[in-house]
């Protein structure tokens, strides 16, 4: 059936994209891998929920005959979550149907039938508009649209799966047990920090305001004072905190896209022309290291 088919391998983002595709008017088809994400994604709206099933337990496997399907269906567009496993499945059906693709879309509209997409490049300073004619692919991050409801049929395809890669071993990844996404409050560190040691200053503010300890890409992948998961911005996480508070971050570009969905967004920095003061709502233009133990001493105090 002609329309907008959507996928993502993350069930909230799968919601999400069903509401971003039905912005445009168009018929919006959900697929799916297993019975308790496609009983989800029924509860949101689409038209149906595609319910996917073949022997292999690899997603990607199914690239070609997704691509198979939905140029069956007639549909007009195929929307993917542009999750790490999302990039890897749009960009082979993209490839199987020999079609454009536009990547972190962060708008689609029809105009006279023709798609323009928006996306924003140099960490959201610029706005490109791109057109896609025929059937086409697109990514779009997560987090940005409100998920909506309203029931929907449920129907099973059977898919041939691509077996010549085979699913060996699962093995979970150890992280640093600090969770950024999804953090309420958030002190992060850069590189006007002196030494490993004084990580342990941050932390105590951290602590006292029930923060996470986030930093800026420096201190993660030069100095690797904390984990690479802890470092935010453009190429790391994106966060979107009620209390953002750095110390020691100039705020450069790439940095300042990962918290510009913050809430209140308080600086601490030496240097008065550093670019964070632009963006913040509260700067404080000094030392963090005369600053920092007194605002810990006072909020503990409070
Ligand atoms: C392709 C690409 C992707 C990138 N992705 C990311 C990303 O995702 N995230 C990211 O963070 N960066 C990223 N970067 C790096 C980014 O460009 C900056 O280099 C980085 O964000 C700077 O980190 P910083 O603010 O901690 O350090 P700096 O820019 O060196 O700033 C340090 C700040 O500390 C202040 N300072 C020094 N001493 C004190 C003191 N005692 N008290 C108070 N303030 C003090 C200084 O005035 C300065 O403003 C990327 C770069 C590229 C090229």
């Amino acid at each position: 059936m002609a329309g907008i088919y959507v996928f993502s391998d993350k069930l909230d983002i799968a919601a999400e994209i069903i509401s971003f595709a039905k912005q445009t008017g168009k018929e919006v088809f959900a697929l799916t891998f297993t019975e308790e994400a496609a009983a989800e994604l029924a509860q949101h709206g689409s038209n149906k929920v595609y319910l996917l099933k073949g022997v292999s337990p690899i997603v990607e496997n199914y690239s070609k005959s997704i691509a198979e399907f939905i140029t069956k269906e007639g549909a007009e567009l195929f929307v993917v979550g542009a999750t790490a496993r999302g990039r890897d499945i749009a960009a082979r059906v993209a490839g199987y149907l020999d079609c454009g693709m536009v990547s972190d879309v962060s708008s689609l509209s029809y105009t006279d039938g023709i798609l323009v997409c928006e996306r924003m490049l140099y960490g959201g300073a610029v706005v490109q508009s791109e057109v896609l004619t025929g059937l086409s692919v697109v990514t779009v991050p997560a987090g940005k649209f409100e998920v909506c409801e309203g029931k929907s049929e449920i129907v099973t395809v059977n898919l041939e799966a691509d077996t010549r890669v085979s699913l060996v071993a699962r093995t979970p990844i150890i992280k640093g047990g600090v969770e950024l996404n999804g953090a309420d409050k958030i002190v992060c560190v850069g590189l006007g920090l002196d030494k490993e040691e004084d990580l342990q200053m941050a932390r105590e503010l951290a602590t006292v305001l029930d923060a996470e300890l986030g930093c800026s890409r420096g201190i993660a992948e030069e100095r690797q004072w904390l984990p690479v998961e802890q470092y935010i911005g453009i190429s790391g996480a994106v966060i979107q905190p009620q209390l953002y508070l750095s110390m020691g971050v100039s705020g450069q570009i790439q940095h300042m896209f990962g918290i510009r969905d913050s809430k209140i967004i308080v600086a601490i920095d030496s240097n008065e022309k550093a670019p964070i003061f632009r963006s913040a709502d509260y700067g404080i233009v000094g030392d963090m290291y005369e600053i920092i133990p007194l605002l810990t001493e006072t909020l503990r105090n409070m």
